[in-house]
């Protein structure tokens, strides 16, 4: 059931918030669905699929996880459905053969931390980790962008920086690495735990969730291109005709 709960914030209600805090409010205090398109299903396929496939250490199978698990959701059209899942086949064909030369153990999948800070409780679900040494971690995060961006800097990640806090404050990992992988090219982006400002990340999440509290949920009509509420929403500056 649906619950607001405005003192427990995740990267995704920080970004969207940042996004438009217009929806923010519609997603987190009204409860609002954006709904499945197809590139949001795909992803939700694909996540699906490599949580099978790393719980059951079963290495021969990924396909058969992805047609149990492929949503059939989102899409436009059979053909558009089609076109997406050939796409999805292709790079989980090529995520397998690539972790077939794997040396990390992966320790966990969509594992979640939880931990307080001042005022407020902070989570993320993070969706593998694997021990690569000696006490020595990497979180990874996979985004199944078809074009994955070609200046994405890890580093400079919030998401990555809160992962790698949550994992050393919660699990007391002291040393490791944050990843994106992009599953569509199987490529990916890391930066040493020790690379993130901690302090900063805090701060921003704090002040996201300061103005949260004081319902500053002013709508930030730049985004409505790119929302998926931008059909129903009444501040949308994006309205397709239909
Ligand atoms: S359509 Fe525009 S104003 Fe409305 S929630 Fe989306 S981004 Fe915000």
């Amino acid at each position: 059931m649906f619950e607001y709960k405005p003192r427990e914030l995740n990267y995704s209600k920080v970004k969207t918030y940042k996004e438009c805090p217009y929806l923010f409010k519609q997603k987190y205090v009204k409860g609002f669905k954006e709904g499945l398109i197809a590139a949001s299903s795909l992803g939700v396929s694909v996540h699906r699929t490599l949580e099978a496939y790393h719980s059951t250490k079963s290495f021969n199978g990924i396909l058969k996880f992805y047609n149990k698990y492929f949503i059939s959701g989102g899409y436009q059209s059979a053909q558009e459905q089609m076109e997406y899942y050939l796409k999805g086949k292709e790079m989980l064909q090529e995520y397998a053969e690539k972790d077939a030369q794997r040396k990390s153990e992966v320790i966990s999948t969509e594992k979640e931390f939880i931990f307080d800070y001042d005022e407020w409780t902070i989570r993320g679900k993070i969706d593998r980790i694997d021990k690569i040494g000696q006490d020595t971690w990497e979180v990874i995060d996979y985004k199944t962008d078809l074009e994955p961006p070609t200046d994405f800097k890890a580093k400079d990640s919030l998401q990555l920086g809160i992962y790698s806090v949550g994992a050393k404050r919660y699990w007391n990992m002291k040393e490791g690495k944050a990843s994106i992988y992009f599953v569509s090219n199987n490529t990916k982006a890391s930066a040493d735990f020790k690379d993130f400002n901690e302090e900063e990340i805090l701060e921003t999440f704090i002040k996201t969730g300061e103005l949260i509290l004081k319902e500053e949920f002013k709508p930030n009509q730049e985004h409505c291109a790119n929302c998926l509420l931008k059909n129903r929403c009444p501040n949308s500056t994006a309205k397709e005709e239909i």
